[in-house]
Parts: C-alpha cells; sequence; structure tokens
C-alpha cells in the first residue's frame, strides 16, 4: 500500500532542497520525491499524512563508531541526557523557548566556544577556529586506559560489550541516525543485539595481531567476519539490516602482512573493510624507527617482538602499497596528510571519515577534509565512540563542523553525514538520499525559520521523528531481548 507523507521541505542531498515537498513509500521503500504540485497530482488514490512545518532528511549515517563503548561516557540513556559539569548550565532563553537539545553542548570542556583558539589554516583557505582543548590526553594515555578497561573484569566483558550496544543504539535512533559503522572486538556479543535491532550496521569486526600474537591472526580474522554472508546477488540474507565487514584495527596493532592478509580476505569475501588511519603523527616514526609514543605503549604490553616489519613514508603510503587505497576501504580519521598523500587518496577509491569533535579532543592538526573534498575524495563524518566522544549525535559533529568552518555549505555537511556515509559503507544504492528505490529512512525536525538546513545546524535540535522503512524502530532495549 502506497503511502504520501507531505512536509513543509525535504532535502534529498541528491539534489537541492524542496520546499513544499512530497514522498511517496511503498513496501518502506521510496517510489517518488518532489514538489506536492508535481507528485500529489500523480498519486491522487493515495493517503496523505501532512509532517507539517518540518525538515525532512534521509537518516543519518554514522560511517565510524564503536557502539560497544557507549558506556564509557557520562550518557544517561533513560533520561537522553549527558551530565555537563556542574555550574554549566543550559542556555535558560534557548531552554525555555524549548529550542535546547537536552544532550547538552557542552558537556565537555572543549566543546565550550569561549575556549577557541586560532590554529594556522592551509595556504588560501580561512582560519579555522580550532576548539581547544586546554589539557589534551596524550592519545597513547588514553588507549592504554582502553586497553586497562578492556582487561578489567573479562568475565563480565560481554555483557558490557552488549549492554553498551544497546546504549549505542538507542542513542543513534534518538539522534536521527539509521545507519552505522560499527567497530567491534566483540562480535559474538555484538552481533546478536544488532541482528534484533532496527539499526542498520555495518559491523566491523576489530584484528589486532602484531609481535607475538600474529600467529593468532587468522583466528582472529575467523572471529571477526563470523557470521559473514557475501553479497552475492542472489543473497536475500544480505539484505538484512546487519551486514559484516572486517577491521585490522591500525598500523600500530597490525603489521604489513597482516594488512595484506585481512585485505585478500576482504576481496574474497566481498565485505567492506576498514581501518584506523593516520589519525596520530607518531604512526609514521613508529612505523619507520619503531619508536615514539607507540613503541612506549608497546614496552608497557608483553607481547613485542624483533621481526615486527617496518615502514618508511608514514600510514598513507603503507596504505597505499598494501593496496588498501585501490579498494574502498573506510579510512577512520586521516588527521595527518601531505598533499602527495592527497593526491594518493584522490587517485584510490578509499573513502575517509573525519571524527571532528574527538579530533579536537585529542587537539590533532586541522583536518584537510575541504581539499579531500574537492579533489573528489568521499568524506563523511562520524562520531567515534563515547570514549572521546560526548555522545553519538552525528548531526552534533555537522554543527561542530560548521562552527569550524562556516564557510561548508550546509548542504555539504549534510551529505557528509547521509550520502558520503552510506558510499563509504557501500550502501549507497538504498540508503544516503531520498530517491526513488531506496530505504524511507527518515529524520524530522520541526523548523521555525526560512532557512531549514542552517536551523539544523545552528540550534540544537533533536529530530522529532525517526523511521525507518517508513516505521518507527522499535525500543532497542526490549528487542534484544
Ligand atoms: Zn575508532
Amino acid at each position: 500500500m502506497k503511502t504520501t507523507l507531505t512536509a513543509k521541505w525535504i532535502a534529498p542531498v541528491s539534489r537541492p532542497i524542496i520546499e513544499d515537498a512530497a514522498i511517496v513509500i511503498e513496501a518502506g521503500r521510496i517510489i517518488d520525491v518532489g514538489p506536492q504540485a508535481d507528485v500529489l497530482p500523480r498519486y491522487a488514490a493515495t493517503p496523505v499524512t501532512p509532517l507539517g512545518h518540518v525538515l525532512v532528511i534521509p537518516g543519518m549515517v554514522n560511517a565510524h563508531t564503536h557502539l560497544e563503548l557507549s558506556d564509557t561516557a557520562g550518557y544517561d540513556d533513560s533520561t537522553n541526557h549527558s551530565h555537563p559539569p556542574a555550574g554549566d548550565s543550559p542556555d535558560p532563553s534557548e531552554h525555555a523557548a524549548g529550542r535546547q537539545n537536552p544532550v547538552a553542548w557542552a558537556s565537555r570542556p572543549w566543546c565550550r566556544y569561549s575556549d577557541t583558539s586560532s590554529v594556522p589554516a592551509k595556504m588560501g583557505e580561512p582560519t579555522i577556529e580550532c576548539p581547544g582543548n586546554p589539557s589534551p590526553p596524550a592519545f597513547v594515555d588514553w588507549l592504554k586506559q582502553m586497553i586497562a578497561r578492556s582487561a578489567a573484569q573479562p568475565d563480565q566483558l560481554a555483557a558490557r560489550c552488549s549492554a553498551a550496544t544497546i546504549h549505542g543504539i538507542a542513542q543513534c535512533l534518538r539522534f536521527g541516525v539509521t545507519c552505522v559503522g560499527d567497530i567491534t572486538s566483540r562480535p559474538a556479543a555484538t552481533r546478536p543485539v544488532l541482528t534484533r535491532s532496527p539499526l542498520r550496521t555495518v559491523s566491523f569486526g576489530e584484528v589486532r595481531a602484531m609481535g607475538a600474537n600474529r600467529s593468532l591472526l587468522d583466528e582472529r580474522i575467523a572471529l571477526a567476519t563470523s557470521g559473514c554472508v557475501s553479497r552475492r546477488p542472489d543473497n536475500t540474507a544480505a539484505r538484512s539490516n546487519l551486514r559484516i565487514g572486517l577491521s585490522p584495527h591500525a598500523p600500530y596493532s597490525v603489521e604489513l602482512p597482516g594488512y595484506a592478509r585481512c585485505l585478500a580476505v576482504a576481496r574474497e569475501l566481498g565485505i567492506p573493510l576498514t581501518t584506523h588511519l593516520a589519525e596520530n603523527p607518531a604512526e609514521a616514526e613508529f612505523l619507520e624507527h619503531q619508536t615514539g609514543p607507540f613503541r612506549d605503549l608497546w614496552n608497557s604490553l608483553p607481547w613485542w617482538d624483533q621481526r615486527i616489519p617496518r615502514f618508511t613514508g608514514g600510514p598513507i603510503r603503507l596504505a597505499h602499497s598494501l593496496g588498501l587505497l585501490d579498494f574502498p576501504t573506510v579510512l577512520a580519521h586521516v588527521n595527518c596528510c601531505d598533499d602527495t598523500e592527497l593526491d594518493l587518496l584522490a587517485a584510490g577509491r578509499a573513502s575517509v571519515v573525519y571524527c571532528p569533535r574527538t579530533s579536537a579532543w585529542f587537539c590533532h592538526p586541522p583536518h584537510r577534509f575541504r581539499e579531500m573534498l574537492a579533489r573528489g575524495i568521499n568524506v563523511a563524518l562520524g562520531t567515534d565512540s563515547c570514549a572521546s566522544s560526548p555522545d553519538l549525535n552525528l548531526l552534533e559533529e555537522a554543527r561542530f563542523v560548521h562552527r569550524l568552518a562556516p564557510d561548508v555549505p550546509p548542504n555539504t555537511l549534510l551529505e557528509m553525514i547521509t550520502l558520503n556515509g552510506a558510499k563509504a559503507l557501500q550502501w549507497d544504492t538504498d540508503l544516503g538520499s531520498l530517491d526513488p528505490g531506496k530505504h524511507a529512512d527518515l529524520a524530522v525536525f520541526t523548523i521555525t525559520t526560512p532557512d531549514p538546513l542552517r536551523e539544523i545546524l545552528e540550534v540544537s535540535l533533536l529530530p522529532d521523528r525517526v523511521l525507518i522503512s517508513a516505521r518507527e524502530p522499535s525500543d532497542p532495549a526490549t528487542s534484544a531481548q
């Protein structure tokens, strides 16, 4: 049965925003979208549901997160509130007007724009205002904390990952995110939850195998890809909400042959591949000299050995030399990138996922996403995990970039949190824009100004409604039972 929704604005993403718009849906998929004056006469017998003075955008796609770490921030899922520091109250006028996002922006000190400090921009570009983190954590110290956290109470880790994934799913749906690229180190705990969840997920099983652990590589790849169904056209299971991918973790935890093996497996199975790459400037030093902060990290672990291969030229050239850039690999972060590396990325098929608030929290160099986009590189946005970001609010990442780089057109930012994410996850034939044939995954925002895209980027709105295949998603806590 067909149904028509009308809205003051619909942003299909693949084309300019439409005013006084209509979208026609059948069996959970979009069959038509356009101005009401054109669409309604074509479906005269179809019931019409007016959504009112709203903006409809595609369900957002968070291309890089770790749902199993969603219990690491001060996010109270029962209230959908973060916990800002004491004394940090929302703007009362905004609050009274009902326009304040209950997930307070200023839940971490680095989010406060009063703390902004200028950092040099690339030549010829407007200055990027970096919201300085007054006390950025040393990246490797943070990694050590994450390792210690995983090692603590190992008998409870699976249950913790499962519960955190449920909380993470609830956050995503509340924020209008309907698809994620999720990294999991505990697929046996998280995939059963994701299978029953309404959220669409590419579940990337994470692999680490360096030094004395290299012999565990194949075993870990098998675990990471468990439940995998290859994407053959005749395979109906591949059309489910859950797809499996593979994630060699990072160049400081997977050796070169390990990366090559992961790529071969991804090709063989026809599944997506992702890795953390060029996140931190110290990766290049570690690869070439096996010194620096990452070696310090290894010195605190028992698995280092002398057979770990070296590589000169940094992580992006490493990825290029291994063929990762000739594959649609999802490269999380890419905070550190020189001009030649930009050329390498532009010549390849890999996507980049910029995680703006995480990048700012660690005070990484200004991200070159604008130059990447200008060169045709697919750049999506991601939240990374709640261990480095206040929450999983992907639109808040776009708002953050809007403040850092107000010259970037709002539609570009919208594209980065929808269609570009879907392209990165190789799901764009079904998701990421409001076009005929795609799933009716929608986020609906009440709008009060004549400029809806700017309004959702400048006011901390939450969506009033979120639909997946044109339906209200079920509660992840109950669907996970
Ligand atoms: Zn990550």
